[in-house]
């Protein structure tokens, strides 16, 4: 009940509400722990824990968080790949989560996809062209040449070449298969895309280009995304706005400026120090408190009590294991599940 409220503070604070394409509330996602030969419900993982936020249109929010932290699993559910437990998906003012899976496909051209694996999520046995008119061919009543038209100046968009249609996945550097599945995604020119980690399977070298072309064809389309990563520093360029999970759950969500600025979360903190020394370059970064990120994640099916990040924190203290923080307005848009922020009561 707190966080909705802080969710509603943070959408006031928003200078004009209407602007608000995705709005999540109090998203749940448990997955069923069987066991025995019955295959009886022992408990539950809590991938996706009461989380909420909203994305303005033309916004990218960018979700961070270690492996196992629910950010993907999140993703997955705001597109109905996934049946959320509990709570609410609207986008567009349209309620999502209660809808069954036949009235989610008319949602579908608006809101996209484009997956970490470039490999994987590409059929190796389907020309490029074929890869990228499949969602029109599916989804249009477009001729063949319409289908082709529009496929070329995708193709192109992307900075790849008209030609390159006819080739296979297996003929281009995982850069270029990258570009393929934005677009193949953007074919049907969707409002939102959710980006999961689509550069983390890429050399560092290229990471900028392909995280440039996506911040060209967001200018150019008006795109908004939700771009999820494992590491601070890839949704840094791209981000208007920065969520960090842990344990399936929001602990601090800023703007970029803010939170790279003045991380108040303890887990932020550690995963900011994490990041190469050669992106810590401003004085400022040099002057911050270094936190660093000490043994696993536990498991979600079993978190602490408490605050789920207390037996990694340094700052920990007696009430961190009896009470859970919830995230609390700390001033200028930038909230914070913390004890070290709120006072006792
Ligand atoms: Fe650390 Fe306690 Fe804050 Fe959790 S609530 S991050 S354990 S200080």
């Amino acid at each position: 009940m707190e966080e909705m409220m802080m969710h509603e503070l943070q959408k006031n604070k928003t200078e004009a509400r209407s602007d608000i394409l995705l709005d999540v509330q109090a998203l749940k996602k448990y997955f069923p722990i069987k066991e025995g030969i019955f295959k009886r419900t022992t408990g539950y993982v809590k991938a996706v824990d009461d989380v909420s936020f909203f994305i303005r249109n033309g916004e990218t929010l960018g979700i961070v968080g270690e492996s196992g932290s629910g950010k993907s699993t999140l993703g997955r559910v705001i597109l109905r790949l996934l049946d959320p437990t509990a709570g609410k998906i609207y986008f567009n003012g349209n309620e999502l989560a209660a809808l069954k899976q036949r009235a989610v496909r008319s949602y579908r051209r608006d809101m996209q996809i484009v997956f970490q694996d470039p490999f994987a999520s590409l059929n190796s046995k389907m020309s490029i062209a074929e890869l990228v008119e499949e969602p029109l061919l599916i989804q249009t009543s477009f001729s063949k040449k319409e289908r082709k038209e529009k496929a070329i100046e995708m193709i192109e968009k992307v900075g790849l070449r008209a030609d390159d249609r006819l080739k296979y996945p297996h003929e281009f550097s995982g850069g270029q298969r990258q570009r393929i599945s934005i677009a193949r995604a953007l074919i049907m020119e969707p409002q939102f895309v959710i980006c999961d980690e689509p550069v983390s399977a890429l050399d560092v070298s290229i990471q900028a280009q392909v995280l440039n072309l996506m911040k060209d064809l967001q200018d150019d389309l008006g795109l908004t995304y939700l771009f999820i990563a494992h590491d601070l520093s890839v949704v840094k360029h791209i981000s208007d706005r920065v969520a960090v999970m842990y344990l399936g759950r929001i602990v601090e969500i800023a703007t970029k400026h803010d939170l790279y600025k003045q991380p108040l979360h303890p887990y932020t903190k550690a995963l900011l120090a994490s990041i190469p020394k050669v992106e810590h370059q401003q004085p400022i970064q040099q002057k911050r408190e270094k936190i660093i990120l000490s043994g696993d994640m536990p498991s979600p099916a079993n978190p602490p009590s408490g605050c789920a990040f207390r037996t990694r924190c340094p700052s920990a203290f007696e009430r961190c294991a009896k009470e859970r923080p919830v995230l609390q307005d700390v001033g200028n848009g930038q909230f914070v599940a913390c004890h070290l922020y709120t006072s006792t009561t």
